[in-house]
């Protein structure tokens, strides 16, 4: 589903993202893991072009683009890669005055020209499933940080998206509230949802994880199984990085 190849990235004099190659099967979660600064929010803005990269090839689906920091990219096709990316945010994002449903409404008949009573039927069932039916008519300010978060994850799946990419959603959160939002994160995996989750929670990456990617200084350090990189990793950064957080 997800083939990216060179990537590059750099900020002012500051290479940020140093030739990385990322591949993710359809159905499957990657989980990024790393230290803080190690590029793992770039990566991530790189998979729907929030970031423009300097250099590489990414497929989603079946759109291609190629990048070079000295030509522009099409704009039709960077608004072909979003349509197959949602995006969930670490600070949730959501517009703060339009309802649950309102933010859920609004993509789909501004982008995907649904009808309203489509657009309407397809949120509700969407916020049934994140266990947010009844707040449907609630604004963002009246709801906790983690029934935000599930708005959040309905709004982005409520564009039909090839891949769901996940920037810390729970790192804002009190900690009673992140098991909500982990249990909608881990049954959308079950359900063959394509996944790319930057996270710190350990407990979800060995749970969920068909693939962990331990990212540093801009590089790909290691990738494999939860099994492989939390339990027989022979690298030495990886090993230091797994004791910090133990
Ligand atoms: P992580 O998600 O692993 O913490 P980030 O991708 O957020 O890492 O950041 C990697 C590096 O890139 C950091 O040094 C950060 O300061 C820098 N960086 C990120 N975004 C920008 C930006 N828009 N402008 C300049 N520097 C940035």
């Amino acid at each position: 589903m997800i083939r990216l190849t060179g990537l590059r990235k750099s900020f002012g004099g500051l290479q940020v993202l140093n030739g990385i190659d990322l591949f993710v099967e359809k159905g499957s979660c990657a989980v990024v893991i790393g230290p803080s600064g190690s590029g793992k929010t770039t990566l991530l803005r790189c998979l729907n072009v929030l970031e423009v990269p300097d250099a590489g090839t990414l497929s989603i689906a079946d759109t291609s683009i190629d990048f070079h920091s000295d030509r522009k990219t099409d704009p039709a096709v960077v608004r072909a890669i979003r349509r197959q990316t949602g995006m969930v945010f670490q600070n949730y994002n959501l517009f703060p005055h339009l309802t649950a449903l309102e933010n859920l409404l609004e993509g789909q008949i501004v982008v995907l020209k649904r009808s309203k009573e489509e657009a309407r039927r397809k949120s509700l069932s969407l916020l049934e499933r994140v266990g947010l039916r009844e707040r449907a008519d609630m604004y963002p300010h009246q709801l906790s940080g983690g029934q935000q978060q599930r708005v959040g994850i309905a709004r982005a799946m409520a564009m039909d998206p090839e891949v769901l990419l996940f920037d810390e959603p729970t790192s804002a959160l009190d900690p009673e509230l992140v098991g909500d939002v982990l249990r909608v994160m881990k049954d959308l995996a079950h359900e063959g949802m394509t996944m790319v989750v930057v996270t710190h929670e350990m407990a979800f990456a060995r749970e969920v994880a068909d693939q962990v990617i331990f990212m540093d200084q801009g590089v790909i350090v290691e990738k494999g199984t939860p099994g492989e990189v939390f339990e027989a990793s022979q690298n030495e950064r990886t090993l230091q990085f797994l004791k910090k957080i133990r």
